[in-house]
């Protein structure tokens, strides 16, 4: 590794080690190769183009799709005392005319452009007067027509590399199936440059499902004992969901926001910046938000409704815990979700071809929901990935889950919906097998069938799952067109005629859910405890202190508090309690320039707690 790197590593950005294949994408780069970088979300993907731009001689150009995060990196980037601007339409001219007088003067060691702006005649020969050091494309995905977030102007960018030849260039993206991969090497000519692909798990968060009761209820409750005054995402499929869930948490002493296509642009604009500059702001969005969202302290993301494949989820909850600490994924779905889906899959535009595809990726995902296996092994799976443990962190590691052998109780539901003619939805079908004495059955006569109040052993609660199952494995068809009624699959044949057998998932005892957890406490808590009590509460303090200096700092600089030091920094230096320069430069995330900035503020405060 050239020494050089690794010194811009300690002393400038504070860590102490690179991660995982970071030394090598940085050493390929710094040697003039080409290179594809696939990294998940919050692997580390900047420091691999911007400590080559530091390296190299010239300025180090970067292709970034939002404006939003184009700020927030060279805000970042000029914190650590990086020479780093941006330049996009939001800019007055006299700003824009400055950096570019910078960038000839060889002043700047980053540029951060958006591709329009880039792409535009006068741009590209001022930039023909500048010594340049490499090209990087972030967000490379957004080249590919077959991704889900394709930015025309992305499409020109071949372009550079004819244009300079000689630059070395490095496309990095968090999300790319091998189509969109190959797409993305084909289209930038990066045929001869070498590809990264760094693991996909996010081993941070913990992915959970539950099945929807009372979803308002739910949410709160998962908000309110977990995640007490933390930021975190939650996602509703409609505009109108969204402003409900808002107005809701709202009332119910919570802070939120929300977000969705149809506000007013200043409206979204606002909610966003609230987002990501307050500490403990809930946005309540739809999938509309987050694309470009670099805030590292989410802690949670919740999902209202069944996102329509494994992709989006996983790029969804990809949202939370960029900064490594604990947080959670958090859904909650039941017959309703998959009714909807399965609606707007069969009502999508497109042709049998298309739809087959997204028909495909809903059963992937409702197959995610109804597993009894761990869930990470089958997210990382989808990617082409083999976890060879499973995890023991998400729900279904946690608290495995009871299996039974539901083959009667199959046979019992599949044929109470061909006795009252496979035309009604779950909750008659279910009422009609507890036997229950509602006018409606009687009316048409079903209290008389054979079926009326065989089912009695389960709860309606259980049998709901039941039927879920029997949905998501094909056995059981709704109906789309009308009210969600439910027919028979020729899947549903064999287990009647007794010739299949079939294991079924089994809900908690009713005692049990949604299960109340027990007050836990603030994630960078989990970071704070020490041999005693008494010490971790003292640091849990301190940790308290040095986050109110760091807000104070932010307030005042008009940036997020992530962009002084990240909740990990402070956590570790409530930890280790560094007393002189020298100690504090040893915290991780401390580089020369932070030490320089604001060390004596901080040591003041930790010299005054000890
Ligand atoms: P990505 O762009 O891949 O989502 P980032 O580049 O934003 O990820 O990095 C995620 C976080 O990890 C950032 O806060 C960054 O400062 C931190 N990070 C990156 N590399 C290292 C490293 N070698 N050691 C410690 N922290 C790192
Ligand atoms: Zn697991």
């Amino acid at each position: 590794m050239t020494p050089r790197a690794l010194e811009i590593l300690n002393n400038v950005f504070g860590y102490g080690t690179f991660r995982g294949s970071q030394e090598a994408i940085i050493k390929h780069l710094i040697g003039g190769g080409h290179s594809l970088v696939l990294m998940p979300t919050g692997g580390g993907k900047s420091l691999c183009y911007q400590i080559p731009a530091m390296v190299r001689k010239g300025t180090g150009l970067v292709v970034s799709p939002l404006i939003a995060l184009m700020q927030d990196q060279v805000g970042a980037l000029l914190q650590v005392g990086v020479k780093a601007a941006c330049l996009n339409s939001s800019l007055p001219l006299e700003e824009i005319r400055r950096v570019e007088s910078q960038l000839v003067r060889g002043e700047l060691d980053l540029v951060y452009l958006a591709p329009e702006r880039l792409l535009q005649d006068g741009t590209l020969e001022m930039l023909d007067r500048c010594e340049l050091s490499l090209i990087a494309i972030d967000e490379a995905h957004c080249i590919s027509r077959w991704g889900h977030d394709f930015r025309p102007e992305y499409l020109q960018l071949d372009t550079l590399r004819q244009r300079w030849p000689q630059l070395p260039m490095l496309a990095c993206t968090a999300t790319a199936d091998e189509r969109t991969r190959t797409e993305i090497v084909n289209k930038l000519d990066l045929g001869d440059g070498r590809v990264f692909i760094t693991g996909f798990d996010r081993p941070n968060i913990r992915y959970r499902v539950t099945s929807k009761e009372n979803e308002k209820k739910q949410l709160l409750d998962f908000i309110k004992n977990e995640h007490h005054n933390d930021a975190g995402i939650v996602y509703c499929l409609s505009r109108k969901r969204t402003e409900q869930f808002a107005k809701f948490l709202n009332e119910n002493g919570l802070k939120a926001l929300p977000y969705h296509a149809g506000l007013p642009a200043l409206v979204r604009q606002k909610n966003q910046n609230r987002f990501l500059t307050e500490e403990s702001l809930i946005i309540v969005a739809t999938i509309a938000f987050g694309m470009g969202i670099d805030k590292p302290d989410v802690r949670f993301v919740a999902h209202m409704d069944l996102p329509k494949s494994i992709e989006a989820y996983y790029q969804e909850t990809g949202r939370a815990g960029r900064d490594g600490l604990p947080a959670n994924a958090w859904m909650t779905y039941g017959m309703q979700d998959v009714i909807l889906q399965s609606r707007f899959t069969e009502n999508s535009d497109g042709d049998e071809k298309h739809k087959r595809s997204e028909r495909q990726k809903l059963d992937t995902m409702l197959g995610y929901c109804e597993t009894v296996t761990c869930r990470r092994q089958l997210l990382l799976e989808y990617f082409g990935e083999k976890l060879s443990e499973p995890c023991g962190n998400c729900d279904t590691c946690l608290e495995p889950v009871d299996t039974f052998d539901g083959t009667e109780a199959a046979q019992k539901l599949l044929s109470c919906i061909v006795r009252t003619g496979q035309k009604f939805g779950a909750l008659y079908v279910i009422d009609v097998l507890r036997g229950s004495e509602s006018e409606r059955i009687g009316k048409f006569g079903h209290d008389r069938l054979s079926t009326y109040g065989i089912g009695k052993e389960f709860d309606a609660w259980q049998w709901r799952s039941i039927i879920r199952q029997l949905v998501t494995k094909g056995i059981l068809a709704v109906d789309l067109e009308g009210y969600g009624g439910l027919r028979l699959t020729p899947s549903a044949r064999p287990i009647l005629q007794g010739e299949e057998s079939l294991m079924l998932r089994k809900e908690a005892a009713a005692a049990n859910r949604p299960k109340k957890v027990k007050k836990k406490k603030a994630t960078a808590a989990l970071l704070l405890e020490s041999g005693t009590d008494a010490e971790g509460e003292a640091n849990q303090a301190l940790f308290e202190d040095l986050r109110e200096l760091r807000r104070a700092i932010a307030t005042e600089q008009e940036v997020p508090p992530y962009v002084i030091f990240h909740d990990k920094t402070l956590a570790a230096m409530a930890l280790h309690r560094p007393v002189d320069e020298g100690g504090f430069l040893q915290i991780s995330g401390v580089g020369q320039a932070k030490l320089e900035r604001y060390g004596e503020k901080f040591l003041a405060v930790i010299r005054e707690s000890s």
